[in-house]
């Protein structure tokens, strides 16, 4: 068979230009008219397809369709469109949608027509897109934040990953639902949302809002979302970017706080610092007395004539001892005082039978008391249960509190007593001494504070001795106070907890 006998150049030129492929197949499926385009796609020469079966290009898994098209084409008038794949001379796989027709001469059927078109191009545009969309789909999945969109009414129509986790719901429970019928905000939060979303229909621009967050298990999570007007297929939509901002919020609260905090710290230390040097420059201040006395009359002890007078020698030698030992009591308060205020000061617990630790101190104290005519009265349970406590500091409470009932009672006695009560033990320390005025109860606690009146004027003191009592009834777990009436005398308590014998 001849190629393009049947043509005349007209149409030869005709069904060259298109660009689609044209065929002719006899009534028995061989190529009787094949243009250009088949030529160049299929890389065989006209020569090489003229009289031969469509067999040659059609790969065997289309076969059987392409038969039963053929035989079914030449049987009516009614066009037939598939998709197959074509291959070339070198082997590969051409994408093409054809179209036959039944081919007839004089009204005589002659064989098939077909019109294919190459998919190639719309297939590779089809694959590309395929691959972007994958990749842009990848990418909203497993953006490390929250994506979302839903229509203008508030329905979800999308939830990435981030979502589902921030949300605690599949995106299946929510796709499809209502953005506020859903609850994942509180009543208060509700009508930010419909004016976050109205504004944003609206066209209006809208900062990025911070809501609290109901997630599907109850637990509340603050979140932060940014909307934009998105368009989906044509249609207009809201694209939410939520972040979950809990864990920013708590480190930002933390930071304000130690900032605060360090600010109290600064102002605390700016203060200690002041009482610091308010300390030294008193203490200074009251070293100085003893020190001034005790060089003046060593001063006056120098001189060669006093020497014959040995009562005033001795008179100045017991003013320079006791001086000396105002001196020394000081300093050892003041050491205890900046030891407490290091915070070195350490607890030593030991075992002790309280009965005999008061009836020794009333011992140690009983030579003081009968120099001042006074009664001294202790009440101890004999059977109190031993007990665990830092002794040297109880020991130093308790003497510094005997010697100031001492020390400010003119007459009548003192009472000591130890109670057990609940898990404390209550010390009490009693005279029928002068006693403190309402207004200076709470204020001889303080350092070097001493209450001013004719009577005290005559006693030396320091003003540390009950500091330092507060300082160590404290460090121990305690509580100390005064219970006292003006003329009629005082009592000081002081509690500790009791650790019994382990
Ligand atoms: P001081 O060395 O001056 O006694 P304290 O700190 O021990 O220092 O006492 C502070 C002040 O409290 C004393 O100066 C005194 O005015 C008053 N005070 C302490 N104990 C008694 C007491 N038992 N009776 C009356 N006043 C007291």
């Amino acid at each position: 068979m001849k190629p393009l006998e049947s043509l005349t150049e007209e149409y030869r030129s005709l069904i060259d230009s298109s660009n689609d492929a044209i065929v002719l197949l006899d009534r028995l499926g061989r190529f009787k008219i094949v243009n250009k385009k088949v030529l160049n796609s299929t890389g065989y020469k006209e020569s090489e397809l003229i009289g031969k079966h469509f067999e040659k290009i059609v790969p065997a898994e289309y076969l059987s369709k392409c038969f039963e098209l053929f035989k079914q084409q030449l049987k009516s008038s009614k066009p037939t469109i598939a998709t197959i794949e074509i291959r070339t001379k070198n082997g590969k796989l051409i994408p093409i949608e054809l179209k036959g027709s039944v081919a007839k001469n004089k009204g005589k059927i002659i064989g098939v027509n077909v019109i294919a078109k190459d998919l190639t191009e719309l297939k590779e545009a089809e694959e590309e897109l395929k691959i972007s969309e994958e990749r842009f789909r990848n990418l909203t999945e497993n953006a490390p934040i929250g994506i979302y969109y839903n229509d203008f009414d508030g329905t979800f129509l999308y939830g990435n990953r981030m979502v589902e986790e921030m949300f605690g719901y599949k995106s299946e429970e929510i796709i499809g639902k209502n953005f506020l019928k859903l609850q994942l905000v509180d009543s208060d939060d509700f009508a930010n949302i419909v004016k976050l979303f109205t504004l944003k229909i609206a066209g209006k621009a809208t900062r990025p809002k911070e809501f609290l967050l109901k997630r599907k298990d109850g637990t509340k999570r603050t979140i932060e979302i940014s909307n934009k007007i998105i368009d989906i297929h044509g249609k207009k939509a809201v694209l939410g970017i939520v972040q979950d901002i809990t864990d920013r919020k708590k480190t930002e609260k933390e930071l304000k706080k130690a900032h605060e905090d360090l600010k109290v710290s600064y102002e605390n230390l700016k203060e200690l610092d002041s009482k610091k040097n308010e300390f030294i420059s008193i203490a200074a201040h009251e070293l100085k007395t003893p020190l001034t006395a005790i060089h003046s009359f060593s001063q006056i002890l120098q001189d060669k004539k006093i020497c014959v007078d040995t009562e005033k020698m001795q008179k100045y030698m017991k003013i320079i001892e006791e001086e000396t030992k105002r001196l020394e009591n000081l300093v050892t308060k003041i050491l205890d005082l900046s030891e407490i205020d290091a915070g070195i000061m350490k607890i030593k617990l030991e075992n002790l039978n309280l009965y005999k630790f008061v009836d020794e101190l009333a011992l140690e104290v009983e030579p003081l008391v009968k120099k001042s005519k006074l009664k001294l009265e202790y009440y101890t349970d004999r059977n109190f249960p031993e007990i665990l406590i830092d002794k040297e500091k109880l020991r130093q409470i308790f003497l510094n509190l005997i010697v100031n009932a001492i020390k400010y009672t003119p007459k009548g006695k003192i009472t000591i007593k130890a109670n057990k009560e609940n898990e404390r033990i209550h010390f009490q320390i009693k005279d029928t001494g002068i006693g403190i005025a309402k207004k200076h109860q709470k204020l001889i606690f303080k350092r070097f504070y001493q209450v001013e009146s004719p009577y005290t004027r005559k006693i030396t003191g320091s003003g540390l001795g009950l500091s330092i009592c507060e300082e160590l009834v404290e460090l121990m777990g305690g509580k100390i106070w005064v219970e006292s009436k003006l003329k009629r005398g005082s009592v000081f308590h002081f509690t500790l907890p009791m650790k019994s014998k382990m």
